[in-house]
């Protein structure tokens, strides 16, 4: 199998199908994947087709790394599909990261894409890196080539030189962890609890829109897989919506397990589990409506953008999380003062007296829709509890838990695990923040039990690492 390397493709887009992703010919001369209507590769010109456009791209992530999972053949379309959305969002609407919208009329609106382009980017170099290796060594799949790659190198690129020293700082934490089902009398393999936004998964300027390369997706389930007995990302964003179910580019139902709402909802087994004894059902039912409310409102064209304004619309279990102004203060004021403005009255609309619902203008960045609860106080410690219970497995020594984050909200993840076991706890925090990483050291009995590190990628280039040396022997 020969690819292009050059990943700015150019193609002549014509045709209709707004989410760009439709039969196209690439530069190569190959056919790309068609969509349903058999489009030509377009531009995503609005909002809503933007979103639709980088999920199409999303679910060719996902094909690659189930084929890769299952070393089965690797469709080579998903790869030109990422090439193609690559070259799209890096055309001549896109400047500096910034990439111009229509919203309504001639309003436009622009979105800072610095995130997605970079996923593509580092996708394309790692898996045209897997392509080359197959061909070369005349491999049966990419499976084979994957321990063969070298991903520290692929993702060096993207960084200063003190990357490389970081990741082999993180190797030698993560091999303490992976050693430790040696040292376990039952030879039981150690627990992994991981933050996603800012700990597995970089920050992206829209919620909606932070999709999670395949590179990690691979290097995050092969890690659970060999090495934990149980892994689980517990995020304050939704299950779905979009949520981490949506986002995340790996098997929902594989080696790791998902929550949102800070633990409050999980998926296991299949199922949904919620835990919401704290809040009442008429405070369930007004959220439901409220949302509904919200739903018609965004459809309006004068608010629709605010799906990918920062946080966008997040539904968590006991709240709407609603973003009103991106980082770079992209929206005008008086819209964000009117679309917030339009929350309060839907607020009104289902709950007049103001009896179950609360505004919460939590940042000057986006405002919450609370339901009042009896007074309990959630937090992510919960979150472990849950999944630790529902597994019915236990943070108990002997044995070692991994607890990763990047925020003061994964702090009591820490503690809960340092409770349990405070000789077995490891932390690894992607923070640079010297009063953070404090916090961290003094949670934990020793200063060996925590690592520091500047940006998600060291740790998925680590555990590529480790995985590597597994592999080959
Ligand atoms: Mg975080």
């Amino acid at each position: 199998m020969t690819v292009t390397t050059d990943a700015r493709s150019n193609s002549t887009p014509t045709g209709v199908d707004e989410t760009g992703l439709g039969d196209a010919v690439n530069d190569s001369g190959l056919s790309l994947p068609s969509d349903a209507n058999g489009c030509p590769f377009q531009m995503p010109q609005s909002v809503e087709s933007f979103k639709e456009f980088m999920y199409k791209t999303q679910e060719a992530r996902r094909e690659t790394v189930k084929a890769i999972l299952d070393h089965a053949e690797f469709d080579v379309e998903n790869y030109y599909a990422l090439k193609k959305a690559y070259s799209i969002m890096t055309d001549e609407n896109t400047t500096l990261f910034q990439r111009e919208m229509t919203v309504t009329g001639n309003r436009r609106f622009v979105v800072n894409v610095k995130d997605e382009v970079l996923g593509f980017e580092k996708d394309i170099h790692f898996l045209e890196a897997l392509i080359h290796i197959q061909d070369d060594k005349d491999l049966s799949t990419l499976a084979d080539a994957y321990p063969l790659v070298d991903l520290s190198e692929v993702l060096a690129h993207f960084y200063p030189e003190s990357f490389l020293d970081e990741v082999d700082q993180c190797v030698e934490f993560l091999k303490k962890f992976v050693k430790s089902a040696e040292e376990h009398p039952q030879g039981k393999k150690p627990i992994l609890v991981t933050d996603w936004d800012g700990t597995m998964k970089d920050y992206c300027s829209q919620y909606a829109t932070n999709l999670q390369p395949v590179y990690s997706a691979l290097g995050m389930a092969n890690f659970a897989k060999r090495f934990t007995r149980l892994s689980a990302v517990l995020t304050a964003g939704p299950l779905r919506g979009p949520g981490i179910l949506d986002l995340t580019a790996l098997p929902i139902d594989g080696p790791i397990l998902f929550s949102g709402s800070w633990g409050r909802e999980w998926f296991l087994k299949g199922r949904r589990i919620v835990h919401k004894d704290d809040i009442s059902v008429e405070g369930i039912d007004a959220l439901n409506r409220f949302q509904d409310e919200m739903q018609t409102l965004l459809h309006e064209p004068e608010y629709c953008q605010f799906e990918l304004v920062g946080s966008g619309v997040q539904k968590k279990v006991d709240r709407l999380t609603l973003g009103v102004q991106t980082v770079c203060t992209q929206v005008e004021s008086g819209l964000s003062t009117q679309y917030q403005d339009e929350i309060r009255e839907r607020m009104h609309r289902v709950d007049p007296n103001g009896q179950v619902l609360h505004y919460d203008p939590s940042t000057e960045l986006e405002v919450e829709v609370v339901v009042h609860n009896d007074g309990t106080v959630w937090n992510k410690a919960d979150g472990v509890d849950v999944v630790i219970q529902t597994m019915g497995d236990t943070l108990d020594p002997p044995g070692r838990v991994l607890i990763c984050g990047d925020t003061a909200s994964d702090l009591p993840m820490v503690s809960f695990a340092v409770k349990k076991n405070p000789e077995g706890t490891m932390a690894i925090f992607v923070t640079q923040k010297p009063e953070l990483r404090e916090r961290v050291r003094t949670l934990l009995p020793s200063e060996s039990q925590s690592c520091f590190v500047s940006c998600p990628d060291v740790i998925h280039a680590a555990m590529h690492k480790i995985l590597k040396e597994s592999m080959a022997n």
